[in-house]
């Protein structure tokens, strides 16, 4: 067996696998229907009988998916910060924060004890499979509010790791970022943004360093928050002097985190008997094919506080069933991007993905700061605002008819390319640029 953090639970026999998941399932059905206002609204509305769940095809039949906006509906009407989830007293809540508001309203999560006890297991797995061992220097960029921050101190405390915290993981942070990197040499990154794969060699590029010199003191970075495309990391390796780099991704509530471990193959194990995973279509909300993209729907299995269950992402994904030849049982999977960020150019579907990897072949626009215009339903050309690095840019309008050309031969559409300055883009919040804009909403007030 290989070195697995808990290989009790990640190398568990299938079958086993799935009859544990049953139970927990059937156990949360219950236990939120009699203990959660949501739920038992939710429930008696669908008429879903939840001691009548028999097998895991059954719960995805018959139990009913919500969304966000489920919640915010919630929230508004009942004035419950929680949007009806509690399940347990205020008391027993041991850390609360609220979620970005990335597409909309923040909502409100919370951990008690338990649920952290049970993150923290989880994200020990992740990081373990990952190569993080006792003793490593971690440079911790991370946020002050989310789920993440404190389980992550959990799985430093439990590795043994040397957390050096300082600011959080935010492009205007970079220069500092690079300059502490400089003085500590860090050996592992535990990171919210992806941007700083980037940003942070830019930065050290400007101070007069060569990246891969300074960088080469690290063996392993994890950033996290945004799906990282192929190209980004190949570009990404070569600035970081060959660094392995394995990303998480995944929505915070859900517990069904993608976050990359040792093996070989593409995406991320999600250790299914804590967060419980399906794929649907984002339109019609049934099950996605073996080989097909899909909204991400996610049961957590053990959380006492808020559950989740067969919460709707609106995260883009794929997801492998089987287990792998490393000894894990789990699915593997990841995420491209966000379910409502689609759009449809010429009877094509494309989402921010698709033009990324095409960006980020470019010198000039390696960074991928951009943006996708929907403005129709059925669009003929697609439109884009884009960024350049004005270190690389020599021609902006050879530089445009390049992409255009390249965007045509990939993805088989006209394209309009604006160029616009990085501050034009739309940044919901500090550490993540918004690739999407939806004007045909325009007065509604949310973009995604
Ligand atoms: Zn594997």
């Amino acid at each position: 067996m290989r070195n697995m953090w808990n290989a009790t639970m990640q190398a568990m026999p299938e079958r086993e696998l799935r009859r544990l998941q049953l139970e927990r399932i059937q156990f949360q059905l219950q236990y939120a229907y009699h203990s959660s206002p949501f739920y038992r609204r939710l429930y008696d509305q669908f008429r879903v009988k939840v001691d009548k769940i028999r097998s895991l095809e059954e719960f995805s039949e018959k139990v009913p998916i919500f969304r966000k906006e489920d919640l915010r509906q919630y929230q508004e009407e009942s004035g419950d910060p929680f949007s009806g989830l509690r399940c347990v007293p205020f008391d027993r809540l041991a850390h609360i924060w609220s979620s970005s508001g990335t597409t909309g309203l923040p909502t409100m999560g919370a951990y008690t004890f338990n649920d952290m006890r049970v993150a923290t297991e989880y994200l020990c797995r992740s990081y373990w499979s990952a190569g993080y061992r006792p003793g490593m220097m971690a440079l911790t960029l991370n946020i002050n509010w989310h789920w993440v921050f404190v389980p992550l101190f959990g799985v430093y405390r439990r590795l043994k790791l040397k957390p050096v915290v300082y600011d959080f993981g935010a492009a205007p942070f970079a220069a500092r970022v690079a300059k502490w990197i400089r003085i500590l040499k860090p050996e592992v990154m535990p990171c919210v943004t992806t941007e700083m794969m980037s940003l942070i060699p830019e930065a050290l590029r400007s101070q007069g360093y060569e990246p891969e010199k300074i960088l080469n003191c690290f063996k392993i970075i994890t950033p996290m928050g945004e799906a990282v495309t192929p190209q980004n990391m190949e570009n990404a390796r070569a600035n970081w002097a060959g660094v392995t780099i394995k990303q998480g991704a995944g929505p915070g509530e859900s517990y069904a985190w993608l976050f990359e471990g040792e093996c070989d193959h593409p995406g991320a194990h999600v250790w299914t008997d804590i967060g419980y995973l399906e794929l649907v279509d984002p339109d019609t909300g049934e099950p996605s094919g073996p080989d097909e993209r899909g909204e991400m729907v996610a049961t957590n299995l053990l959380v006492d506080g808020l559950p989740y269950i067969r919460f709707g992402t609106e995260d883009l994904g794929w997801l492998q069933g089987e287990g792998c030849s490393a000894g894990y049982t789990h699915p593997f999977g990841g995420v491209v991007g966000r379910a409502g960020w689609r759009l449809r150019v010429k009877g094509k579907t494309l989402i921010p993905w698709d033009v990324e990897l095409i960006l980020q072949r470019h010198s000039e626009t390696a960074l991928a700061r951009f943006c996708m215009v929907k403005y129709a339903d059925q669009m003929d050309v697609l439109r884009l605002m884009v960024a350049y690095n004005e270190r690389y840019t020599r021609d902006p309008q050879e530089l445009r008819s390049r992409l255009q050309r390249d965007i045509r031969e990939n993805l088989g559409v006209e394209c309009d390319i604006e160029w616009v300055s990085e501050d034009k883009l739309p940044r919901p919040v500090p550490h993540k640029l918004a690739k999407f804009l939806d004007i045909t909403k325009e007065g509604k007030g949310r973009n995604g």
